[in-house]
């Protein structure tokens, strides 16, 4: 379906970092990147991104992979489906062949529904601009709101006509089967076998995912009548629900995740209003109370929510209901009440920037400090509601992950309600004991179910007990955290396996780079690389992979030693090209700085020097941007390759290497050192994996001796010397390590 050399287009275009920024927030660690991983709950950067290596990975869940698998996992598409997003992403033109009928019904559900959405969108964006009513009705109550074009634009916004089908009967005459719009809840079946359609004259927000797609759609009425639902929104379906979900999201995760920072508001039209005003950091729950998916969602960009609301007393309610659940996973929360008859939308329409902006600096609290304002304000002088609305403030703080917030917030408290600051610790202390002490309860009587269905049969999987809290035992500091290395999953105690996997990583991580040169057996000398020496050598002995997943690896790898060098041709070309720019370049600005020469000596001389370090630098850039491309020319391919099995592999032993980048804070880090090590790394490995099969084999052959006839031991014996001396052969080779026979 793609060719070949647009995969490698692709391939070479996608940069890592860049690709993953998209969806996560990533800082610059060292050589590495590391930001919270998106594919579990992360409270601690546990996802590294390596550029050199064009890999990510997450060293607590162990999702990772090239920048094409990261897009499979984390958009949910198909291999195919991920190279066409970065090839969008990347302006790399793909020649397709058009979808026949029984293509388009092979797609998943899934793409099949996405697809769709993105038709109803442009359709409902058509209907507001080109259409009569669409305008009239639609594009006339937008302007009205204050949105002007971009802002219409970029959102997407459309109109959904007044009639009974209309959309029923465009999307069905494109091809589109009825009950996908049932299913994606366009549509509406009626009882004739037909459908009608949901948002009828209606103005339309699309709701997008984090990756832009359109995944579900909100429509409002324009009507005064009351028996008309204001809002409607699509239901759930496979590819849309509500509780993870976040309005605004794809637009905002950007500038949220510069300012390190978002505002919640309620509704979709805070969101763009707040945009339009320059407020780019902007989301909606849309209506929902916040989940722990869409708590997820925002971690991901940064750890700061201001709640937005408006600030009459229905306002201030829903506020506080929302917010336990924010300083439960840790986020650290402001509110903003707005002057009681305003809301986001009104209140930035009302007002200019810079006045928005003075106003958040001065109403934007603490939460804390705001709840305990509001409960105390309730209960005025009566001491029991007094002692409930303090009860109530130290539940809130009992629950925040960090010990140094709690205490401060336990200070304030104190303050505030004029209580000991000790007395406050205690309860905070007897709730965190509650908390715990029901944990463990669960615990036990869980584990006490699992071992009953053990007994009752050994072979059923079983639910895993619940994980222990992590917020009730966090580390007393915010320790700059650096994930522990991850242990290395090689299951087989067989030292054989152990030592091919050391040999497939070596070709994985560094087959392409420079080894040195070979005498060939037609008498030239060519140089080689660590994947040409490593097969001439198991072809010298006769080896191959035991390992059936490790052999395939290699079969593949060796697949790609043509187009390497048919790359590497092109590279250095783009090289000399780059090179000889710096050259200019460098020169002239170091003639500029130089002084005005004395005589001709003088300027001969000063030329000369110049020439030499401009050389010099030269030399280094080509050496390193040479090294670069050999060293990522294969862990790229093999990282992105269609085979789920040794792409899998080839993710996982690039990865080995990320953990102790990621400690060293130099540019050059480890990278360099293991690849300078090449020239001693690959024959020592190479040595231990034939040291390994040489062992098993004395190992067999000895205990074949304590079970042989006596006829048969002398040849035996004869067999386990020649084995030793191989050994011996080996190791004199290798020249350190001297093995003596037993
Ligand atoms: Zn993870």
């Amino acid at each position: 379906m793609i060719d070949h050399s647009t995969v490698q287009q692709i391939l070479d275009a996608a940069d890592i970092v860049d690709v993953v920024s998209d969806f996560v927030s990533l800082k610059r660690r060292g050589a590495n990147w590391i930001g919270l991983c998106p594919f579990h709950n992360d409270r601690r950067p546990s996802f590294y991104v390596s550029r050199a290596k064009g890999i990510c990975k997450c060293f607590a869940c162990g999702e990772g992979g090239s920048a094409v698998n990261f897009i499979m996992k984390h958009e949910q598409l198909s291999y195919p489906e991920a190279l066409r997003y970065l090839a969008r992403k990347y302006h790399i033109e793909i020649q397709e062949k058009e979808l026949t009928d029984e293509e388009k019904q092979a797609q998943s559900e899934r793409e099949a529904m996405l697809m769709l959405n993105e038709w109803a969108c442009d359709y409902f964006e058509k209907q507001l601009h080109e259409t009569q009513a669409g305008q009239d009705i639609g594009l006339s109550y937008f302007k009205e709101r204050g949105f002007n074009d971009a802002t219409i634009r970029e959102f997407r916004l459309g109109y959904s006509s007044e009639g009974y089908d209309d959309f029923y009967k465009a999307a069905t005459a494109q091809g589109f089967n009825p009950q996908l719009l049932f299913d994606v809840g366009l549509c509406i079946p009626n009882e004739r076998g037909g459908g009608h359609d949901r948002f009828r004259g209606r103005v339309m927000f699309p709701i997008m995912n984090i990756a832009g797609k359109v995944i579900a759609f909100g429509g409002r009425t324009l009507k005064k009548d009351k028996d008309v639902a204001k809002y409607v929104n699509s239901p759930e379906s496979a590819i849309y629900s509500k509780r993870d979900v976040i309005y605004g999201l794809s637009q905002a995760k950007r500038e949220i995740s510069k300012q390190d920072k978002c505002f919640i508001v309620e509704g979709y039209a805070d969101v763009i209003s707040m945009h339009q005003a320059g407020f780019k950091n902007v989301i909606a729950s849309s209506g929902t109370a916040l989940t722990e998916g869409h708590i997820h969602a925002i971690r991901r960009f940064t750890g700061n929510v201001t709640e937005m609301f408006d600030g009459d007393a229905a306002g201030v309610k829903a506020a506080i209901r929302g917010v336990d659940m924010l300083l439960k996973e840790g986020l650290s929360i402001k509110v903003l009440p707005l002057p009681p008859e305003d809301d986001p939308d009104t209140f930035v329409r009302s007002h200019s920037y810079t006045e928005v902006e003075d106003y958040i600096k001065q109403n934007e609290e603490d939460f804390i400090n705001f709840k305990a304002g509001v409960v105390l304000k309730d209960a005025k002088n009566d001491p029991i509601k007094r002692t409930a609305a303090i009860t109530d403030v130290v539940k809130s703080i009992v629950i925040i992950p960090d010990e140094i917030a709690r205490m401060v917030y336990a200070k304030e408290c104190s303050n505030l309600f004029g209580i000991d600051e000790q007395t406050i610790l205690r309860q905070i202390k007897q709730y965190r004991g509650k908390a715990i002490e029901q944990w463990r309860k669960e615990r036990q009587q869980q584990q006490e179910r699992q071992r009953r269905m053990e007994q009752m049969s050994s072979a059923d999987a079983v639910p895993q007990p619940p994980a222990m809290p992590e917020e009730l035992f966090e580390p007393q500091h915010p320790v700059d955290h650096v994930a522990a290395p991850a242990v290395p999953t090689v299951a087989s105690s067989n030292g054989i396996t152990v030592q091919e996997r050391e040999v497939i990583r070596l070709i994985v991580n560094y087959g392409m780079c420079y080894l040195t040169d070979t005498r060939y057996e037609d008498g030239t000398v060519r140089p080689s690389t660590v994947l040409e020496h490593i097969n001439n050598e198991l072809t010298w002995d006769m080896m191959s992979f035991s390992d059936p997943l490790y052999r395939k690896t290699f079969e593949v790898a060796k697949q790609y030693i043509g187009s390497y060098y048919k790359d590497l041709e092109r590279f250095r070309k783009g090289l000399d090209e780059r090179v000889a720019q710096f050259v200019a370049r460098e020169s002239e600005r170091l003639n500029q700085q130089e002084p005005e020469a004395l005589d001709s000596a003088a300027l001969i001389n000063a030329q000369e020097r110049i020439k030499n370090i401009v050389d010099a630098k030269a030399g280094v850039m080509a050496k390193n941007e040479l090294q670069q491309f050999s060293s990522s020319y294969l862990t790229k391919v093999l990282c992105s390759l269609d085979d789920d099995d040794v792409r899998q592999l080839a993710c996982d032993l690039v990865s080995d290497n990320l953990p102790q980048l990621s400690k060293i804070h130099t540019q050059y880090a480890v990278i360099l050192e293991e690849q300078d090590k090449l020239l001693t790394l690959v024959p020592d490995r190479l040595y231990n994996w034939k040291n390994a099969i040489l062992q098993q084999r004395i190992n067999d052959t000895k205990s074949s001796i304590a079970h042989a006839r006596p006829d048969e031991l002398p040849q035996l014996m004869e067999h386990l010397q020649e084995l030793y001396n191989l050994r011996h052969q080996l190791a004199a080779i290798i020249g350190d390590r001297v093995v003596n026979p037993k």
